[in-house]
């Protein structure tokens, strides 16, 4: 739970404001690159670490795809790697970091059926599946082929966001 409800209200704020600016650049990253992977001009891989984390938290990589394909942008961070090589411009080549939500739709079959009832206490909202998903990318900027960095489940840790997993309410 929230132990700094004072402090994360200021940085959600301040979160929130900075994101009203930078979330519809993200989006129309994520749109380009959509059309590129569509024409098989652009792509994604999964970092191995991404990967497992898919496997444990039980999305399958039609159920990655469909997100990156109809997902939302709701965080957009552009920084210099913190490890990366600097070359002979003395500067430290610059990544893009997207964080990509999406509310996977309620599927059918009795597989299905566990899972929703197994989450069905993190519904909070009528007629959702309540199968939340977020994915974090990386790329240099311009670039097309992305790398995933992470997978997770939001309702996992819920207090850290809003009703609709869309923004971040919390760091602790
Ligand atoms: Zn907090």
């Amino acid at each position: 739970m929230c132990r700094n409800p004072d402090q994360c209200a200021a940085q959600a704020q301040s979160l929130a404001n900075a994101m009203q600016q930078w979330a519809p650049v993200g989006q129309a990253e994520l749109m380009k690159w959509r059309a590129a992977y569509k024409a098989y001009e652009g792509d994604v891989v999964m970092k191995h670490h991404g990967y497992v984390r898919c496997e444990d938290r039980e999305f399958t990589p039609a159920e990655i795809m469909e997100a990156m394909m109809n997902g939302k942008v709701i965080e957009r961070f552009q920084r210099r790697w913190q490890r990366g090589v600097v070359y002979k411009t003395g500067r430290p080549p610059v990544e893009v970091n997207l964080l990509i939500s999406y509310e996977l739709p309620i599927a059918e079959g009795e597989q299905a059926e566990r899972r929703n009832h197994r989450q069905s206490r993190s519904r909070k909202r009528t007629g959702s599946s309540g199968r939340y998903v977020h994915i974090s990318v990386v790329f240099p900027p311009g670039s097309m082929n992305w790398t995933i960095t992470t997978v997770y489940r939001p309702t996992d840790k819920e207090w850290r966001w809003n009703n609709d997993y869309t923004s971040r309410q919390c760091w602790c």
